[in-house]
């Protein structure tokens, strides 16, 4: 008996899955999200699924609802930073 043939679709599907992130890591715009994290009088976030700039961010936020997309994704931009989101 072989592997389950479900196997090899997961895998495909956990490969598509990674490359999705990445695009979506790559667009939160870099410029953008250095900005503001500089400007810590504006609160910005940023999605980490679609990219989304939203206000009213703390700059620690983690995980919250974006706006545009609907994803727990949105985090604050001094964070993103720290996790090298700009580059
Ligand atoms: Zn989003």
């Amino acid at each position: 008996m072989g592997k389950p043939s479900y196997w090899k679709t997961d895998q495909k599907r956990a490969a598509r899955k990674a490359r999705r992130n990445e695009d979506r890591m790559a667009s939160i715009n870099r410029e953008d999200l250095l900005a503001a994290a500089m400007n810590q009088d504006e609160y910005l976030g940023f999605c980490k699924k679609c990219g989304f700039e939203q206000d009213g961010c703390e700059p620690d936020a983690e995980n919250y609802k974006c706006e545009d997309c609907g994803a727990m994704a949105v985090t604050g931009a001094e964070l993103l930073v720290l996790e090298g989101y700009a580059g």
